[in-house]
């Protein structure tokens, strides 16, 4: 599942190539992915040129002349492809949504599951949107202070707390188990219940994961690629998140996987007691 990391790679490899190039033509194959009809999707975006590309949260944010923004968000299992020449389009399995480009390169929106969604939003709406995100956990704006007051106004498992977006954007369950992992707080522990020192650690050590994960383009299990169909190089990093049975690297301790909130969680008994 895309996270921040992930998201940013792609963006990342997105914006320099993209930026002044046309969109000419959108061919739409799986309407399922849009909120809107096929048409207007089309009509919204037709011959606009792209003045840039961004991240917020988990979206990908590609503006457009007109000044809307066409939004991505990747779902479990969306990419977001480029094809370096009009010679050589990208090799896409599941192909939902096709950009064509004024220069004839493809940009290719594939979702094998398709909880995908792509969007043309104006900026009215995505302020909106943006409205109801937390902070971006690299900038300045996590700061101690705030994420102290925010964690003491929760009574949920910390694991939950740290995967809604409105508390905080862009940290999914892997990259919330390594940071939990590494600060030795348990999954279960309720926010309201870290202590200060614990708290900064956590906090440090989620801006760390992310980090070492752009720094190797994210993580692939699955189906993450980049924007040039690669994987990322940073599933060796993990210490806990898949590594039930594993021992612990801190402490020879076994890993254990528990299951709440709908998903799993992976933890130390030992580095993260309850
Ligand atoms: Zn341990």
């Amino acid at each position: 599942v895309p996270e921040l990391p992930e998201v940013e790679t792609i963006v990342r490899g997105l914006s320099g190539p993209l930026r002044g190039a046309t969109i000419t033509r959108t061919r739409v194959h799986r309407p399922d992915l849009l909120r809107v009809g096929a048409r207007t999707f089309q009509r919204k975006l037709g011959n606009r040129s792209i003045s840039g590309v961004s991240r917020r949260a988990k979206y990908i944010l590609i503006s457009l002349d007109s000044g809307a923004f066409l939004v991505v968000h990747l779902g479990m299992t969306g990419q977001l492809l480029l094809g370096i020449d009009p010679h050589n389009p990208p090799t896409s399995t599941h192909p939902g949504v096709v950009f064509t480009l004024s220069d004839g390169r493809k940009l290719v929106y594939d979702d094998v599951r398709r909880f995908g969604v792509l969007e043309v939003l104006t900026p009215e709406d995505w302020v909106m949107r943006e409205s109801r995100m937390g902070p971006e956990p690299l900038e300045d704006s996590f700061s101690l202070p705030l994420f102290r007051e925010s964690l003491s106004s929760s009574r949920s498992p910390i694991r939950s707390f740290l995967l809604d977006q409105r508390r905080l954007a862009g940290v999914g369950n892997i990259y919330a188990i390594e940071a939990l992992h590494r600060s030795g707080i348990h999954p279960q522990a309720r926010a309201c219940t870290i202590e200060a020192n614990k708290a900064a650690a956590l906090r440090r050590e989620i801006r760390r994961v992310l980090r070492t994960s752009i720094a190797r383009k994210g993580t692939t299990l699955r189906n993450y690629r980049d924007a040039g169909g690669n994987e990322g190089g940073n599933a060796p990093r993990l210490l806990a998140y898949g590594k039930e049975g594993k021992p612990c690297l801190q402490c020879g301790d076994t890993i254990l996987r528990i299951v709440f909130g709908n998903r799993s969680a992976f933890l130390c008994p030992t580095c993260q007691p309850r």
